[in-house]
């Protein structure tokens, strides 16, 4: 057979306990971190988006800017003659705007620029791609970003110069280096907030113009799905995954005259952060809680289980003691179905106990007349063998009972028995054992060593029923006989056998007589 674990009653309470706890808990954090990320995300989403926005808004303030300091410039050589001093004073007020002004001749030609020490001097023929543009358009023009001789990566804003004759006469312009220092970048640059967020700049083609990294400057990002938005000339926000794999909170816009897309995002990383912060708020907040949850259960299974383990002790005990039950216990427990199982262990032990006792007595008892029964008898006569203890045996036998029942009927006959046994009773000490032996004959067993008391005993029953009156109107006699251990015998059951023989004696030699068992040889001693 396979044998089942057994677990107390408070393991399985207490671990019951704490594992709802732990599971609540659980649950209560993982919907935490749930909503925690969605309102965050949202939020980190709909402030990305708006920063994206508002600097899409500052870069055209800052080129529309630009393009008026140049514009301005254009006009004003066309009308006034313009010296490289003058064009170094229209740098210095302008100078966080551009890295460089010029001007150029119809044939592209520089013939002043600002400041000078940039390199490029007057004379010298522009050739880059961007300056062939604003020659050949003739019109107010941003470049797209290109790299200049140096390696710069420079914006050119240029204006044309148009006479009063209307004859083009060349154009100013103006370069911006986006890796050096300039109201542009300033511009860009303030969103830093230390947790990972930044923003990104490409041009039309999708070419990185600007970045915090420098040397991604150039790389083109048109995989990037929020670039492709705002490349596409839309403004919002979306979760997107870069080139490396990482994942940010992003939001995008448009930049209108320049074309660019401005991303300004945040890796989804510092929602980790947030959530690590939240399970150990909500860890330490839910820790008094679990702790004084466990401990208040802990000391209610300990009330439930000492109760209980203390009424199947009681239970235990108490089966079968046979009346003799140990003290009922009580509990301290103020839970429902304790009190009412102690209750009821009460009852049904006291219940069980009575009636043990009660079926005990009618063992040991005869049903008639309610003296000790054959069994009874017999088990005190092994007592006594097994302490060798001295006692006399008085056997005795009503005289003629045949005829009572012959006469009277066997209900007469049995109030007879009745009576005769309520006499052995008052005719003999408590401590004397007086027993129904079978049928009519009955017997007294006498703890004690003197032969003399017991004969004397079974005398004085003797005269007291022969000298009563029975149910039948007529008085009975009785016959004993008498013996002793250990006068007459070394083992007390051969005293039976010898009480039996005195009392054989005593119907012989004419009944209604006493008979002191007498060894062979020795005359019976009989009183009539
Ligand atoms: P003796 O003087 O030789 O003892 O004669 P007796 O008639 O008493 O002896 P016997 O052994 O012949 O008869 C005993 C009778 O006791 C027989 C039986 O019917 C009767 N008897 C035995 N047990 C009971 C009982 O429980 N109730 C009644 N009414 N009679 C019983
Ligand atoms: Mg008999
Ligand atoms: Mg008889």
């Amino acid at each position: 057979m396979i044998k089942r674990r057994t677990y107390t009653l408070r393991f399985i309470l207490e671990w019951l306990v704490v594992i709802s706890v732990l599971v609540t808990m659980l649950i209560g954090l993982v919907s935490s971190i749930h909503v925690n990320e969605a309102s965050l995300s949202a939020s980190y989403l709909e402030n990305n988006f708006r920063y994206a926005q508002k600097l899409a808004g500052n870069t055209t303030e800052v080129v529309s800017g630009m393009q008026n300091t140049v514009n301005a410039l254009a006009m004003h050589t066309a009308e006034h003659p313009f010296s490289n001093k003058d064009l170094d004073d229209w740098f210095s007020v302008n100078k966080q705007y551009f890295q460089s002004l010029f001007i150029a001749d119809a044939h592209g030609i520089i013939r002043q620029v600002s400041p000078s020490v940039k390199g490029i001097l007057p004379g010298t023929q522009l050739t880059s791609p961007a300056s062939q543009q604003a020659l050949r358009l003739k019109q107010p023009f941003i470049s797209e970003p290109y790299y200049g001789k140096a390696g710069h990566l420079i914006i050119l804003v240029s204006s044309p110069i148009v006479d009063q004759q209307g004859t083009y006469q060349g154009f100013v312009g103006g370069t911006i280096y986006l890796e050096e220092e300039n109201a542009l970048n300033r511009t860009l640059e303030e969103h830093i907030y230390g947790d990972g967020s930044y923003v990104f700049v490409v041009d039309k083609t999708g070419r990185l113009i600007f970045h915090p990294e420098k040397k991604r400057l150039g790389d083109i990002v048109t995989m990037n799905p929020a670039v492709k938005q705002a490349l596409e000339g839309k403004s919002g926000y979306a979760e997107i995954v870069n080139s490396k794999g990482v994942s940010f909170l992003a939001g995008y816009s448009h930049e209108k005259i320049t074309g660019w897309g401005i991303i300004s995002q945040t890796p989804r990383s510092v929602l980790d952060k947030s959530n690590r912060q939240l399970v150990g708020n909500l860890l330490l907040t839910a820790l008094p809680f679990l702790l004084v949850t466990v401990a208040i259960v802990w000391l209610i299974s300990k009330n439930i289980s000492s109760s209980l383990s203390k009424l199947a002790l009681y239970s235990d005990r108490s089966v079968g003691s046979g009346g003799d039950e140990p003290e009922i216990p009580t509990t301290t427990s103020s839970i429902y179905e304790v009190q009412k199982l102690y209750q009821s262990t009460r009852m049904a032990i006291r219940k069980v106990n009575r009636r043990l006792t009660q079926l005990q007595a009618e063992v040991r008892t005869d049903g008639l007349t309610g003296l000790a029964n054959r069994k009874t008898f017999d088990a005190a006569l092994q007592e006594r063998i097994r302490r060798q203890a001295p006692f006399s045996l008085v056997l005795l036998d009503i005289d003629h009972f045949k005829k009572v029942n012959d006469s009277f009927g066997h209900v007469t006959g049995d109030e007879v028995l009745k009576q005769v046994a309520k006499t052995m009773l008052e005719q003999t000490r408590e401590d004397d054992l007086c027993f129904r032996y079978g049928g009519e004959e009955f017997g007294i067993l006498i703890d004690d060593e003197h032969v003399q008391l017991a004969w004397h005993i079974a005398e004085r029953l003797r005269t007291a029923i022969s000298s009563q009156k029975q149910q039948t109107g007529t008085s009975i006699t009785i016959s004993s006989g008498v013996a002793n251990f250990p006068l007459h015998g070394a083992r007390p059951v051969e005293i039976v056998s010898m009480a039996d023989q005195a009392l054989y004696q005593s119907k012989a030699d004419g009944r209604n007589r006493t008979t002191l068992f007498q060894p062979k040889q020795a005359r019976s001693r009989h009183v009539r």
